[in-house]
C-alpha cells in the first residue's frame, strides 16, 4: 500500500496545466491569470487634487496664519472630470474638488479646512488661505499609481478582488485566464436514491454527488453531475462515458473488496489503474488512473480519473487530498497544499492498523495556541462531524498512539477561507 505523498506525487505527475480562455474581468475571480497584463497608460493620467480645497501658487500661501490671512481672488471651479481653461497667476486661486486636474500655474492645493470657507467668513470671489503649503501639496502625481508601459500583474497571479478592480482602471474589459477544469461525478450503489426522490425502504439519499460538487466548485472547477450507477460493470461504463469529456472523472464508492464492488474492474478495463489502495484512515480504499476520453471537439486524450470511497466521510477527506491539489494544478495555482498548524490534542487517539489516520477535530485558538478535540465518534459514514470539523488532526502511520496534551499536526480544512 503506497503512502499519502506518494500517491499525491503519482496523481500530480500525470496532471497538466490546462489552457486559457479569455472570459470578462468579473468572471475570473480564483482563477490565474495567464497573460502578462501592461498598461498604455497613466495612471492617474493627469496630476490632479487629491482634497476639496483651492488651486494655488505655493509661493502665495508664504507668511499665512490664521490670524493674517493671505487672500486670493478665486478665477475658477473646476471639478473631477473636467479641466479648467484659466491659468493661475500670482495672487489667483482656483477652486478644485478631488480627481480634478490641476490647472496651469498651479504648484500645491489648499484644502478648504486651511481656508476662511469654513468658518463663513470668507468674502465673495475670494478666499482666505491659513497656513503655508509647500510646493506639491495634495497633488496626486500622474502615472503615481501606474507608469504607461510598466508590466502591472504578472501571468501566474490569482485573480481576486483588487486584481478585478486594477484591470478595470486599465480600462481592460476581458483577461486570458487558466480555464477552470470539469469534474464529472458519477456515484456508484444500488441503494442510493437522488435527493427529488421518495425515500424507500432499505434506500438512503445520495448525498456523495452534492458534497463532492460542492467541493468541486468551492475549489474552483466546474461540477457536472451524471448520477448514480448501480453496482455493475454494465451500468458503470454506460454512465461513465457521459462524463468522458470532462478533465477528471470522480467515482465514489464500488471501490472496496465487497462483492459488487466493480470500479477497479472497470478502470482496468477503460484505462489503467496506477494505484487504488492508499495507507490512510479514513479512505484506504482510493483509485487512481487514467481513462480514455476525448475533448469536446471529439480529439482523443486521457482524462483522470479518482475513485473515491463511497463512505460520505471518506469521500470528502480524500478528495481534500486527492482531488483538490489535482483541480488547483490543473488551474495553474502553485500553493497545492492545506494549511498546517500545530495543536495540542485534548484527548487521547489510538491508531490500530499502521495508516495515518485524519481525525476530524474541532481548533480552536486559546491564549496563543491551538487546541484540537475530537468532533466526536469518527465513523466515516457520521457525515455530521464533517459539519463541526474546522480540521483534521494527522496522526502518523507509524504511531500507535496519540497522548492527551501532545502537539499534533492539523490540516486545517476553514483557514481563512470563505465560502
Ligand atoms: P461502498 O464504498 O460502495 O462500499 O460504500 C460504502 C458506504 O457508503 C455504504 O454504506 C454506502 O451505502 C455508502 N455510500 C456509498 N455511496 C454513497 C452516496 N453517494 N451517498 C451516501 N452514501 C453512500
Ligand atoms: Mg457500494
Amino acid at each position: 500500500m503506497i503512502s499519502v505523498e506518494q500517491a499525491l506525487e503519482k496523481i500530480l505527475s500525470c496532471v497538466d496545466v490546462l489552457e486559457g480562455e479569455q472570459k470578462p474581468i468579473l468572471d475570473t475571480m480564483g482563477q490565474v491569470l495567464a497573460e502578462d497584463i501592461y498598461s498604455t497608460i497613466d495612471i492617474p493620467p493627469l496630476d490632479n487634487s487629491a482634497m476639496d480645497g483651492y488651486a494655488v501658487r505655493s509661493e502665495d500661501t508664504r507668511g499665512a496664519t490664521q490670524q493674517s490671512p493671505r487672500f486670493l481672488r478665486v478665477i475658477d471651479t473646476v471639478m473631477a472630470g473636467s479641466i479648467s481653461e484659466c491659468e493661475v497667476e500670482p495672487g489667483t486661486a482656483i477652486r478644485i474638488m478631488t480627481g480634478a486636474p490641476i490647472p496651469k500655474g498651479a504648484d500645491a492645493v489648499v484644502r478648504f479646512e486651511d481656508t476662511d470657507e469654513t468658518e463663513r467668513r470668507g468674502t465673495p470671489g475670494k478666499t482666505g488661505i491659513l497656513g503655508e503649503v509647500k510646493a506639491g501639496s495634495d497633488i496626486r502625481r500622474a502615472g503615481e499609481d501606474i507608469t504607461r508601459g510598466s508590466t502591472v500583474l504578472r501571468k501566474g497571479v490569482v485573480i481576486r478582488p483588487p486584481e478585478v478592480g486594477v484591470l478595470a482602471s486599465l480600462g481592460r474589459s476581458k483577461v486570458t485566464v487558466i480555464r477552470r477544469p470539469t469534474v464529472a461525478i458519477l456515484v456508484t450503489g444500488a441503494e442510493l436514491v437522488d435527493i427529488n426522490q421518495p425515500l424507500p425502504a432499505g434506500k438512503i439519499y445520495d448525498s456523495n454527488t452534492y458534497s463532492v460538487a460542492a467541493l468541486v466548485r468551492r475549489h474552483g472547477g466546474i461540477s457536472k453531475i451524471l448520477g448514480v450507477a448501480l453496482d455493475s460493470e454494465d451500468s458503470l461504463v454506460a454512465m461513465l462515458h457521459q462524463g468522458l469529456d470532462a478533465d477528471i472523472l470522480i467515482t465514489t464508492g464500488g471501490v472496496s473488496m465487497g462483492d459488487y464492488d466493480v470500479v477497479k474492474d472497470v478502470l482496468a478495463k477503460e484505462g489503467e489503474v496506477v494505484f487504488w489502495k492508499v495507507r490512510m484512515k479514513p479512505g484506504k480504499p482510493v483509485a487512481f488512473g487514467k481513462i480514455k476520453g476525448a475533448t469536446k471537439a471529439g480529439i482523443a486524450r486521457n482524462i483522470l480519473y479518482l475513485g473515491l470511497p463511497g463512505n460520505p466521510v471518506s469521500a470528502m477527506i480524500t478528495f481534500e487530498l486527492f482531488a483538490r491539489p489535482a483541480i488547483l494544478k490543473m488551474m495553474g495555482k502553485k500553493k497545492l497544499a492545506k494549511p498546517t498548524i500545530e495543536a495540542v490534542i485534548e484527548e487521547p487517539i489510538i491508531n490500530e492498523d499502521g495508516r495515518r489516520i485524519f481525525a476530524r477535530a474541532i481548533v480552536e485558538k486559546r491564549d496563543g495556541q491551538y487546541f484540537a478535540r475530537l468532533t466526536g465518534p469518527q465513523g466515516s459514514g457520521i457525515l455530521t462531524s464533517m459539519t463541526l470539523a474546522n480540521g483534521l488532526v494527522i496522526v502518523p502511520e507509524d504511531k500507535p498512539r496519540v497522548k492527551k496534551g501532545d502537539i499534533v499536526q492539523v490540516m486545517m480544512l476553514d483557514w481563512n477561507e470563505e465560502s
